[in-house]
């Protein structure tokens, strides 16, 4: 779901916006910062990527966030050693800026990712990514099985509806806990500081950060897709050192 509003904001027809130091700023990972692979492990971080990252943090008072759907630890893995506050698997784990956790309890049922497991094993090119609260079936490198992990996963969630959802992401399916999105880590870090106070910005590739986006909105802040304000993740990246700049 778009909503054009958001996307039709100042700064967002093919320009980026213009970085404002009273920013709080929440930023995707995969195909926002980073390329995407042909699979999770495949992506290369940029070299001055963490650099330009811990200048937007000190420009920003502190005031930035990752917003993954990867795990927070493989999050951390990528952009070592910074540790930014952010959540991990849409929004499941949310890290404060103290550190503190603030993790929902839901988790999908370990015999779900045996099932999806196994029907991946005899697919080549298909990789299930097992989370703590969520599971993924990746299909980038086997495309003709869309439709197959597509059923699987309905099959799987259809008597647990109400609490798990199927999320067709880039190449990929995510079941995910209904009560995780990534509006979840931006309502819940504007409460704190360095975050309390600022406008929220998003900025997001995938149709999970349309959460993020609209709650940014929401609290009197912006988003932005990476495709229609930046090219693409390289965009976002040169962009990264005008706010760094700031
Ligand atoms: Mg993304």
């Amino acid at each position: 779901m778009t909503d054009t509003s958001v996307l039709n904001r100042p700064g967002s027809a093919g320009t980026p916006p213009k970085p404002q130091k009273d920013w709080a700023l929440f930023l995707d990972v995969d195909g926002t910062l980073l390329d995407i692979a042909q699979t999770p492990d495949g992506v290369v971080v940029p070299a001055d990527l963490v650099v330009d990252l811990t200048n937007v943090f000190d420009a920003l008072g502190g005031a930035l966030a990752v917003v993954s759907g990867r795990m927070l630890s493989e999050v951390d893995r990528l952009l070592a050693p910074l540790r930014l506050p952010g959540a991990g698997e849409h929004g499941a784990t949310v890290r404060l800026p103290s550190g503190q956790m603030d993790e929902i309890d839901a988790k999908v049922p370990p015999d779900w990712v045996e099932a999806l497991n196994a029907a991946a094993a005899d697919k080549p090119g298909t990789l299930i990514e097992p989370k703590t609260h969520g599971v993924v079936a990746h299909f980038r490198r086997a495309p003709a099985e869309e439709a197959f992990f597509s059923e699987l996963c309905a099959r799987l969630v259809a008597g647990r509806a109400q609490e798990f959802e199927v999320l067709h992401g880039k190449m990929m399916f995510e079941i995910r806990p209904r009560t995780v999105s990534k509006a979840r880590p931006v309502e819940r870090l504007m409460t704190v500081a360095p975050f309390k106070g600022r406008r929220p910005v998003f900025v997001g590739d995938d149709i999970t950060d349309e959460d993020g986006i609209r709650a940014a909105v929401e609290l009197g802040g912006a988003g932005y897709k990476v495709h229609q304000s930046f090219g693409g993740p390289d965009g976002v990246r040169r962009w990264l050192k005008t706010v760094a700049a700031l």
